[in-house]
């Protein structure tokens, strides 16, 4: 168990990101609830997230399987979703279908049909959104946004799993514009995504994007989940 005063901190804490995400959207005329809050709860114990699901969590993200796993079972009595939102090697993949509704983290279409495939073993519809990497940066994971249509064409014609839209980390720069535009070119790919028509293509609409220094700026940009974690949970405790 945590004490009070640690839950007390992270209830208080996730009000205030919650006072942002509302003002956020509010001051670009989007409905608040349209941006859900996506905790990124890496290297965190067990119970503090616990703590930050008592306080009204309702969507977890896990970086590593292994936390996944190790977390999982004792998250079962309580009611949320959790996410993956850390890079994917396929060797894990046995170990994410029973604890995630959602892989964020969809680069490449060998990934997609290995998921696929499992999730149709399964009997199971599994959630992905395509990563992209916006920024160029070559230490990120995800496509270019140049490739993003091919994936999806691939990731549409696979049963067993269900594009719901795009995942990607932000530009590191102290230059707004730079990490905004990264956004808007996120959300350029799902617009034209959706915009194809394409079978499949409909429920791809949510925009993974924006953590806890920048997420004003990406639901400017038009952001459906934002992922905090420090804004939350404090420093992270080093693994
Ligand atoms: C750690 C992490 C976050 C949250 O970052 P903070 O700066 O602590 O809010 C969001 N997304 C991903 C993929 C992460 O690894």
């Amino acid at each position: 168990m945590v004490d009070a005063d640690a839950a007390r901190r992270i209830s208080d804490r996730l009000a205030a990101v919650r006072v942002r995400v509302r003002s956020a959207a509010e001051a670009c005329g989007r409905e608040p609830s349209s941006v859900r809050v996506l905790l990124a709860t890496k290297t965190q114990p067990l119970d503090l997230v616990r703590a930050a699901i008592l306080a009204g969590g309702t969507l977890i993200g896990e970086n590593r399987v292994q936390e996944l796993v190790d977390k999982g079972p004792g998250l079962t009595d309580l009611s949320c979703e959790v996410h993956l939102i850390g890079h994917l090697q396929s060797n894990k993949l046995n170990q994410v279908l029973p604890w995630a509704t959602c892989v964020q983290t969809v680069d490449s279409v060998e990934l997609a049909r290995r998921l696929a495939s499992r999730a149709s073993d399964a009997g199971r519809v599994l959630d992905v959104m395509i990563q992209v990497n916006v920024s160029g940066e070559e230490s990120k994971f995800g496509v270019p946004p140049a490739s993003a249509a091919d994936l999806v064409r691939q990731v549409v014609a696979l049963p067993g799993v269900r594009l719901c839209g795009f995942m990607t980390v932000g530009a590191r720069s102290s230059d707004t514009d730079v990490i905004r535009s990264g956004y808007a070119r996120l959300r350029a790919v799902r617009d034209e995504t959706v915009g194809s028509a394409m079978a499949g293509t409909a429920d791809a609409v949510e925009l993974s994007m924006g953590m806890s220094d920048d997420l004003e700026l990406a639901i400017a940009e038009g952001s459906t989940m934002v992922r905090v974690g420090t804004a939350v949970f404090g420093a992270r405790p080093t693994p």
